[in-house]
């Protein structure tokens, strides 16, 4: 049997461990500070940023002056074509023969900041197991999956000014609920978090122009990892007949690091079997899912873990489907894969398909929850695994603060 290839690797110790989240397969892009200095962008290498303003100042990088900025949208508008650039120019400087001299800043002495201007965020509900549980529980078996939901990709149009990044402490919300005599006015009880993953979009599309599947798929950028926070007693009261507003309104979690199509390349896969056949402009030439390890931790203890090939519908899917009507796409687009589920309990996106909506608990270091409590910490974690090297998204945590009753 011939051995499995020797991966590719860092001059950079740190990026050939296999346990690394970002080898040199990866090259994840963020934006960083360095104490009260300006925010940049980066991409990290081992436990290191790669400073690509200053790479640029250098004349080792051309990416039109667009890494000083506090954002990765201007470099993102630049196009495929330079992304593949700089992705194969980074490759050579962080290559084992590579350049030494390059300009590093050690991860742990930085502040990591929302990667990009969310320009809009649409939320999806692509995982069938997922609506197929949330139906049962909000409206019963007989009525779980709406009828449209294999023929089309079902999204909301979320709120981009409440897109935090990770490690932002989460407030929570009051609102309106359903009460015995009438709505009562509370703290959310059933705070819940939904583990997805979120495309980002790199180009736009014009106002009027529908965009094929094929065409949706070569306008992503990459993906970051996602936690669209839900109030899921202020959700059941007021989601009729327009859907969720304000319980998912108080926040969305998203990575510091956006990890680009072309690392996930090699990890392509298949989704979920279909149940049956789809309108044209919805038809996938290859499969546009990946071999992606996913899940969520409370308190640091591992709740679930499940795989992005559970999805039905893909981004390039949901992607085309928005612009169906002539809606334009932005670069900083954000959009949400939708709860990601599998179909056993410790694959479960979200503690509300878990607990069946707070009916049983789940133990989490020796205590029990229904939903989460103040103080308690959310974390997401995902993963591609290759042969002696994983493509890893890094951190996407948030903390529960008391609501301002
Ligand atoms: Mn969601």
């Amino acid at each position: 049997m011939p051995a499995a290839p020797t991966p590719l690797r860092s001059w950079i110790a740190a990026a050939n461990d296999a346990a690394c989240d970002f080898p040199i397969q990866n090259l994840p892009y963020g934006v960083f500070s360095v104490g009260g200095g300006p925010r940049r962008c980066g991409v990290a290498i081992g436990d290191m940023i790669v400073d690509l303003a200053a790479c640029e100042a250098r004349g080792l990088l051309n990416a039109g002056g667009t890494f000083a900025a506090p954002r990765l949208n201007d470099f993102i508008a630049l196009g495929r074509a330079r992304w593949d650039q700089i992705r194969s120019r980074l490759t050579q400087l962080l290559a084992e023969d590579g350049d030494h001299s390059l300009p590093l800043v050690a991860m742990a002495d930085t502040t990591l900041h929302l990667p990009i201007r969310v320009t809009e965020f649409t939320d999806f509900y692509a995982s069938r197991n997922h609506a197929y549980n949330v139906g049962v529980l909000f409206r019963g078996p007989e009525n779980a999956l709406p009828p449209q939901w294999t023929h089309m990709p079902i999204g909301y149009n979320g709120r981009a000014s409440s897109v935090v990044v990770s490690g932002t402490d989460i407030r929570r919300p009051m609102g309106q609920v359903r009460g015995e005599a009438g709505p009562e006015w509370t703290a959310c009880r059933r705070l819940d978090l939904e583990l997805e993953l979120a495309a980002i979009v790199g180009a736009d599309s014009r106002m009027g122009e529908r965009v094929g599947v094929e065409a949706a798929e070569q306008m992503i950028f990459g993906y970051t990892l996602l936690n669209d926070w839900s109030a899921r007693d202020i959700q059941a009261w007021e989601y009729q007949p327009l859907g969720p507003f304000q319980s998912k309104a108080l926040a969305t979690t998203i990575g510091p690091w956006i990890v680009t199509q072309a690392a996930l390349e090699p990890f392509r896969s298949g989704g979920a079997p279909r149940d049956n056949d789809i309108l044209a402009y919805l038809r996938e030439e290859r499969p546009g899912f990946y071999d992606l390890n996913l899940g969520w931790t409370m308190n640091g203890q591992q709740m679930c873990r499940t795989n992005y090939n559970v999805m039905y519908w893909s981004s390039a899917q949901q992607l085309a489907h928005h612009a169906v009507s002539g809606c334009p796409m932005r670069v900083g687009d954000l959009l949400g894969s939708g709860t990601i589920s599998g179909p056993s309990r410790d694959q479960m996106g979200a503690l509300l398909e878990m607990t069946g909506n707070g009916k049983s608990t789940v133990t989490v270091n020796g205590e029990t929850r229904t939903f989460i409590e103040d103080g308690d910490e959310i974390g997401l974690f995902g993963f591609a695994q290759g042969q002696g090297y994983r493509i890893g998204f890094g951190p996407c945590t948030g903390r529960i603060l008391p609501a301002n009753g």
